[in-house]
């Protein structure tokens, strides 16, 4: 008996599947498609144990789908593109290009080495032409369907080095520059957007997508729809604003209309120059700078104190004639509705705050049925509002239910408003002021302004001989020629847009690229969109479930309505994995010192053992800290699998036909169980099956369910049992031999390698284990044994009822009120008493 060397067995099966096309996924119409996909990694240079943990069950799981019977395709690829390329080329001279496509190489190896079933030949890489030719074409397709626009957008600008900073380039609290430590300030800069507001509705629509219910609720909260309505304020005439200009905004509250006190724009609302007084300018424009030099997070963080400043200049209700002071503060932003509120402090917390800081009058116009008279100069906090309206003019007396809409119908009617939905969500800012992305495949000429790049001069190819110069400007931007273009119009000189697209992009539609991704008449190849398209199963984390799986989505919907793709979500089923954290319970990270290399344990240990250690740890969904010492029970557990099936497998060659012992039969231990076979008994048989059935039954269950760690723990359990039943001398019984069978194919979805060698080689069963069926559950050997028990009414015997050996005292109860001959006794009526006395005797008493 060898022994078992996963270094050895697995590269040598990792090399044969390959050869051998194992998994490739072809075209089958004679079988149902799965199409399973797992979230592209960025290609940092390492796979990280996080990866593996993604990858590992998503990888079980279409086996299992395989061995069911569906013709399954696992693709993989690498989301190329993006900032950390960028900035290392900057800090090491090194090209994104030739970074990028080296980790890509290292990485290939490290996913071959998990010996998952990945179709290779699908490779899809997003910063290959090939692939961006079409990210870019799709931004056209975007664009001529009115679907991509440009407007302007603050980005984060140093004043002191004149260039524009990515996120990653604005530090600390004070918000500075990276390189000189300057505040930063917002400045506008025409920007690319995608209309993804244009879809809010229909996002919300989930109908037939078996995705988490936490996703739905992340997805509708980032959509934010919102029904109020918008009302018109007008403002005083005053210095420059001589005719009192008008200003929107948005409540979802129209009933509290006679409860606004004062009103607010953001610091960037253009409206604020023109009402300032020039008693509260210098104050305004000092909060102005402040405010622009605070992110839009930092903004509306709710534990943030709310702070303001009077503009000087009203506003007036147009609900009741009330002149109002207009105030800025830096809570209300100018990306969000219409970057202007009104403010009822009686009725809202925030509102509250803010009035009883600067002295403003609180109003009360709903008063609650169960409380004493609101008295808005004393009240201590803000009351909900639910309850009878009033000093609300003609609302006044009616309930709060019913306001709204007649508050509504008042503004509609007066003119100076109208019934409207808002949304959170906002327009996708697709442009990036970099290098490494697509570039945005558009020309600007003076004459015609914007047009897409005609499509059969795509892909727009990045220039590779590009200056490192850290002046936060895009190298496309300080290239000497690449910018220079013909306008596809006119065909005068006219110039390139430089900006990149965001990554986002890229990973909107991978999956379609993963059809055919060498195929060059199209993103993708139709005939295998029809076949494969839905996704069947998605997985990946939790934390996309905002940007990626909005954008995909959004994607999807886009290019259905331009007739690209079909139906109304990309992807049926969604599963999320949690998170692998470091031993100390911290998130992995290199600072902390506490990241787990898959490489080293792999090395040691095998893959099969960190791959079943992966789906055992922890439930999947949840994630929990890694325990380094745990791998050990499961290396235990596999090389239990390897001895007990080796050895038997010696068993069953001694067992020839001329019965006699081969000579290397090396283990009293198995002789002895041999000899022990004759006495087994039809019960222990029968018990043993059993337990395999009823395993195989939850095994199946626990796949289905996406619960490996429960998979893992079942195939232990059913070892244990197995070593027990070759302690009563099983081995070699046709109960034996199944129970072997069905053990491989179980576990050839956790552990491929050892399955496969045990399966093919020690059993000399046909190859491949990965091919074979998914083993069928007995129900008949699934049931428990069954006992009889006699069933009295009032002490006497009237039936015998028939349960299985482990029934409860309910189950038992149920089984003897519900058979008729008891039943004829109770005549209709509720017994008084059910006595079950040890499972030998039910007594009803009537
Ligand atoms: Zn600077
Ligand atoms: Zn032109």
């Amino acid at each position: 008996m060898s022994d078992y060397i996963p270094q050895e067995i697995e590269s040598k099966w990792q090399d044969k599947w390959e050869a051998d096309g194992l998994y490739h996924a072809n075209i089958d119409e004679r079988k149902p498609k799965h199409y399973a996909l797992t979230m592209l990694p960025y290609p940092s240079g390492d796979l990280h144990i996080g990866h593996w943990y993604a990858f590992i069950p998503s990888d079980a799981h279409a086996r299992f789908m395989r061995m069911n019977g569906y013709n399954v395709m696992l693709p993989i690829g690498f989301d190329a593109f993006g900032l950390p390329a960028e900035n290392a080329a900057i800090k090491e001279g090194i090209h994104p290009m030739k970074r990028t496509y080296e980790n890509i190489e290292r990485m290939r190896g490290q996913l071959r080495s998990m010996g998952a079933m990945w179709d290779w030949r699908r490779e899809a890489i997003s910063s290959n032409p090939e692939y961006y030719k079409w990210t870019q074409w799709f931004f056209s397709q975007l664009y001529k369907h009115g679907l991509a626009y440009r407007k302007m957008s603050p980005v984060d600008f140093c004043p002191n080095c004149n260039t524009t900073l990515a996120r990653e380039q604005v530090w600390g609290d004070d918000r500075h520059c990276e390189r000189c430590g300057t505040p930063v300030i917002k400045k506008d800069l025409a920007q690319w957007f995608f209309k993804t507001t244009a879809y809010a509705d229909e996002l919300l629509n989930y109908e037939g997508m078996d995705w988490p219910e936490r996703v739905k609720v992340l997805q509708t909260n980032w959509i934010g729809r919102s029904e109020g309505a918008l009302v018109t304020f007008k403002t005083v005439p005053s210095g420059d604003n001589k005719n009192g200009e008008p200003f929107e905004i948005f409540t979802t509250r129209p009933d509290t209309l006679w409860g606004v006190t004062f009103m607010v724009l953001s610091p960037e609302h253009p409206l604020v120059d023109k009402v300032t007084t020039s008693e509260n300018r210098g104050e305004v424009e000092a909060y102005q700078a402040q405010a622009a030099r605070q992110s839009d997070i930092d903004r509306e963080a709710a534990d943030k104190e709310k702070t303001g400043v009077f503009t000087g200049g009203y506003a007036i209700n147009p609900v009741n004639g009330e002149k109002t002071p207009i105030w800025i503060a830096d809570y209300v932003l100018m990306t969000y509705g219409t970057g202007a509120i009104m403010a009822v402090p009686a009725h809202d917390q925030r509102d509250f705050e803010f009035a009883r800081k600067y002295g403003i009058e609180v109003r009360v116009v709903i008063q609650p049925n169960d409380m004493a008279p609101l008295d808005g100069a004393s009240m201590p906090a803000s009351v909900p509002a639910t309850g009878r309206m009033v000093n609300s003019g003609p609302l006044t007396g009616t309930s709060a239910d019913e306001a709204f809409h007649a508050a509504v119908k008042f503004v509609t009617e007066k003119g100076c408003g109208k019934g409207s939905i808002n949304y959170k969500l906002r327009d996708w800012l697709i442009s990036r002021q970099r290098y490494w992305g697509a570039p945005i495949p558009m020309i600007y000429c003076e004459k015609d302004g914007w047009n897409p790049v005609p499509d059969a001069e795509l892909p727009v190819l990045l220039p590779e001989d590009v200056a490192w110069k850290p002046t936060g400007e895009s190298p496309l931007k300080l290239h000497p020629t690449w910018k220079q273009a013909k306008c596809p119009v006119c065909g005068e000189a006219a110039e390139r847009e430089t900006d990149t697209m965001d990554t986002f992009m890229c990973s909107s539609w991978y999956h379609l690229r993963y059809l055919s991704p060498h195929y060059d008449k199209g993103p993708f190849d139709p005939k295998e969109y029809d076949y494969w398209m839905p996704v069947d199963t998605y997985t990946g984390g939790i934390e996309h479930a905002n940007m990626h799986l909005i954008y995909t989505r959004f994607f999807h919907k886009a290019l259905r309505d331009m007739g690209i793709t079909e139906g109304p979500e990309p992807m049926i089923q969604l599963r999320n994995q949690g998170m692998v954290l470091g031993e100390d319970n911290e998130k992995m990270s290199k600072s902390r010192g506490n990241v787990v290399a898959p490489d080293e344990l792999v090395e040691r240990f095998g893959a099969d053992a960190v791959r079943a250690y992966l789906m055992f740890f922890a439930r999947w969904d949840m994630g929990a800290p890694w325990n380094s010492s745990g791998i050990d029970g499961t290396v235990r557990w596999l090389r239990r699998v390897w001895v007990l099936i080796t050895s038997s497998a010696q068993i069953k060659s001694a067992r020839q036909p001329l019965g006699f012992f081969k000579a290397d039969v090396p283990d009293d231990e198995i002789a002895d169980a041999m000899l022990a076979n004759a006495a087994i008994s039809r019960e222990n048989t029968r018990a043993f099956r059993r337990h395999v059935h009823q395993m195989l039954k939850r095994i199946t269950r626990d796949f289905k369910q996406f619960e490996f760690n429960t998979i893992v723990s079942g195939l232990m359990e059913l070892l244990n049992e197995m070593y027990a039943a070759r302690e009563a001398g099983e081995v070699g019984t046709p109960a034996w031999n199944e129970a072997m069978d069905i053990y491989l194919r179980m576990l050839a979805p956790v552990a491929p390698h050892i399955a496969e060698e045990l399966w093919t080689n020690v059993l000399g069963k046909t190859y491949s284990v990965h091919t074979q069926t998914w083993p069928v559950v007995d129900e008949e050997a699934v049931k428990e044994d069954e006992i009889t028990i006699p069933v009295q009414v009032n002490g006497k015997l009237r039936d015998r009822v028939v349960v299985p050996a482990d029934a409860g005292e309910e189950d038992i109860k149920s089984a003897a009120l519900a058979s008729d001959a008891v039943q004829k006794f109770l005549e209709g009526k509720p017994p008084k008493k059910v006595i079950v006395a040890q499972k030998k005797l039910v007594n009803i008493v009537v």
